[in-house]
């Protein structure tokens, strides 16, 4: 931006309509690239408002953010230093003094403090993008300047718990639909709020009675909410503050909410939330791909349609792309059209889609075991069985049937990317994209970088995760790449912890009190234990005698206990799906721990919590230095986002960072000495730790300086 063009500007223009003539004023806001409510938009906004006031010539205001804009919210990066003045509910009290009608222009996204501008204004209109909301539980936040109790001044106080707890973005019908905006203009927006604001009359929500509301509405939106709340604090403040709304006088809820908005700002679940914002943004940019353009996709075709080939078709045909789905005969692309339209069928019932929608998605997926249909994808993803001889094969024959310039894609979770790009004639268009199940509802997408993929080949891969709405992380090649490497570690530690005398049930009770959805143990059941067996003895002979091996695991397969879908693992389950722990698994237990002669002792789920945190945090520093990962925030993304970590608690690295990383080191040594080889700690961690660092302070650039500028 131009450093002496002001972010915001003050233009007068005569207005009459329907009989009422004034001089109105446009404070316009042009802060690119979302006019964020930084310090200097305040002060503008601040001055102008006072000045406008204070002019006799002027009738009327109207706040405008420019074409296609509002005012997105606050400026995140603002919030990691202390409040500074001139504060935002400054700007809103004096917007909501100001004698003169003020209307707000709602061209784009009016979030956040944008949103609580707008709702100081006398009257609000939308264009046909106008986006409203209060969003700041997403941040672990409450709004701190009024929204809280304007809100319900306008909609009541259920909808204002379910809006502002939801951090619920409004488009301009449905905002319409509840009042927040007065009215949706089609033509231009800016004229009719200049020609309308000199015969607006005042109306200030402050001044309004929040309506009279429904006992039981109000107690199933709390309760909604509270289920909603994944640990996230500011929700429970937000419920209590926005009840003040009914009853205290407007200037004590005020005082309420702002107090509790100054609180949470400083909590460790608004600073974790606050990382991953950056970290969501950061993740996508490349270092060297700057000036890249992604290459042109069109048709995009996937191979093999089993659990993963039919929800990664699912995903791509409900970003828009027409796909071709192939399997090895008529009667698996049957069953595999038989999968996509099962999917469908579920979103239907669940009301994310309409009927209509699902038939005309699941229309967009034509399976058929006709290799020489692979010939016009622009994209070919591969999600066949995680066996290297069978990706080998279906990577040849693609070879021989792609066009130049298709970019080829393996799922796979494990196998060696380079030796599957080393038997096409092309290795550079060879990428990973490894979804997460089910891959259309998980946002993960690890785009992993073979050697000789070319620099295109990734910018269209993260292209694409945009189109489909995914949260790109890019990832180096390597066994596991960067999540399935650090998961290995950090299971095979709780298997340590249970063989020592935790038992499965305090394991997963401890993460699940950590904030995970479920433990790890229910989730390996949920998975299937047969996929890890495999894996584990494929990988028997080159295994380190040196590292501990923890053979529970094992024995429940070999019993035929494969998880959920046996009724067995880790858990028994009854025929409604509830689990509970089971005397069998105990045994096997305590057989492991008498082969070995080991005394069970007892862990505390914050020892449990610790230690996994701990080795989860050593790995990832390993995939670091070893730049498998850009940045420990891409580490942290991966876990938020395909491995349920708790997005309060910011992701591993974070995680680790807030617990401090001698503190980790200490839990590593244990961590060591429990598991013997492959448990080392990582020399990027001790070096942090010994420097009084953390992993976010870590730069990339250090990684290229400890390989010797390799
Ligand atoms: P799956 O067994 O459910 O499906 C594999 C499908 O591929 C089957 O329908 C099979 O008929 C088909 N197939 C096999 N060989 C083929 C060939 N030559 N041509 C066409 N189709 C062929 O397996 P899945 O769980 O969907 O896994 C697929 C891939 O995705 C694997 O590489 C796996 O490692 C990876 N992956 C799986 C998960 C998961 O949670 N299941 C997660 C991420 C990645």
């Amino acid at each position: 931006m131009d450093a002496v063009t002001p972010p915001v500007t003050i233009a007068r223009h005569g207005a009459v309509h329907g009989g009422v003539q004034g001089n109105v004023a446009v404070i316009a806001i042009d802060f690119p690239p979302v006019n964020a409510l930084s310090k200097t938009v305040r002060q503008g906004l601040l001055d102008a408002v006072r000045a406008l006031e204070a002019d006799p010539d002027v009738a009327a205001l109207v706040i405008s953010g420019g074409p296609g804009r509002f005012i997105a919210g606050a400026d995140i990066r603002e919030m990691s230093q202390p409040p500074d003045a001139p504060f935002l509910p400054d700007v809103v009290a004096a917007i909501d003094a100001c004698a003169k009608p003020v209307v707000a222009a709602i061209a784009g996204a009016a979030l956040g403090g944008g949103c609580e501008i707008a709702l100081a204004c006398d009257l609000r209109l939308g264009g046909p993008k106008a986006l409203v909301g209060l969003t700041e539980t997403r941040l672990g936040l409450i709004p701190g300047a009024g929204g809280t109790q304007r809100l319900p001044r306008l909609v009541g106080v259920a909808q204002a718990i379910a809006l502002i707890c939801e951090g619920r973005v409004l488009k301009a019908g449905d905002a319409l639909a509840l009042g927040l905006l007065d009215e949706v203009v089609e033509g231009d927006l800016l004229a009719e709020a200049i020609a309308r604001a000199p015969g607006v009359t005042k109306r200030r929500l402050s001044e309004l009675p929040v309506p009279a509301g429904d006992d039981a509405a109000e107690e199933a939106a709390i309760a909604r909410a509270r289920k909603g709340a994944k640990g996230v604090p500011a929700i429970a403040e937000a419920i209590r503050v926005i009840r003040a709304a009914g009853e205290a006088e407007f200037t004590t809820g005020l005082a309420a909410e702002r107090a509790a908005f100054l609180a949470l700002r400083e909590s460790a679940e608004a600073k974790a939330l606050r990382h991953l914002f950056f970290a969501e943004r950061e993740a996508g940019k490349v270092p060297g791909l700057e000036s890249v353009a992604p290459r042109p996709l069109e048709a995009v075709a996937v191979i093999g349609a089993g659990t993963m080939g039919a929800g990664i078709a699912v995903a791509l045909a409900d970003a828009g792309f027409a796909v071709t789905l192939v399997e090895r005969d008529g009667e698996a692309a049957a069953a595999g059209l038989q999968r996509v339209a099962d999917l469908y069928a579920r979103q239907v019932k669940s009301g994310r889609l309409t009927d209509a929608q699902g038939v005309e998605r699941r229309a967009r997926v034509t399976p058929t075991a006709d290799w020489s249909r692979l010939a016009a994808a622009d994209l070919v993803v591969e999600a066949a069985f995680e066996d290297l001889a069978v990706k080998a094969d279906i990577f040849r024959r693609l070879d021989a049937v792609a066009k130049p310039g298709a970019v080829l894609a393996t799922n796979t979770s494990y196998l060696d990317l380079d030796a599957i790009a080393a038997v096409t004639s092309r290795p550079q268009d060879v990428v990973g994209l490894h979804f997460f199940a089910p891959a259309n509802v998980m946002k993960l997408l690890e785009v992993v970088r073979p050697a000789r993929t070319a620099p295109d080949v990734i910018a269209t891969a993260l292209a694409l995760a945009k189109r489909m709405g995914k949260q790109p992380v890019v990832a180096g090649n390597c066994d596991g790449f960067i999540g399935n490497r650090i998961y290995a570690l950090y299971r095979r530690h709780a298997e340590v912890l249970v063989e020592d005398g935790a038992s499965p049930q305090e394991v997963d009770a401890a993460l699940e009190a950590y904030g995970f959805a479920m433990g790890i143990f229910a989730v390996s059941d949920m998975s299937g234990l047969d996929i890890a067996y495999a894996m584990r003895k494929r990988r028997a002979a080159t295994r380190d005698p040196a590292e501990r091996y923890v053979a529970i695991a094992d024995r429940l397969v070999e019993q035929g206990r494969l998880g959920r879908k046996t009724g067995a693992g880790w858990y028994a389950y009854d025929a409604a799906g509830g689990k509970s722990a089971d005397p069998v698994v105990e045994v096997l237990i305590a057989e492991a721990r008498a082969e070995k002669a080991i005394a069970p002792r007892a862990f505390s789920a914050g020892q449990i919590q610790r230690r996994l945190l701990a080795v989860m945090a050593n790995e990832g520093a390993k995939a670091l230095a070893e730049g498998i990962a850009l940045r420990a925030s891409d580490i942290d993304l991966a876990f938020v986002h395909g491995y349920g970590f708790p997005r309060t608690k910011g992701g591993p690295m974070w995680a680790a960072d807030q617990m401090g990383l001698r503190a980790v080191v200490t839990e590593v040594e244990a961590a060591h000495a429990a598991g013997g080889a492959g448990s080392e700690p990582a020399p990027l961690l001790l070096a942090l730790a010994r420097d009084g660092r953390g992993f976010a302070d870590w730069q990339p650039t250090e990684q290229a300086e400890q390989q010797g500028g390799q």
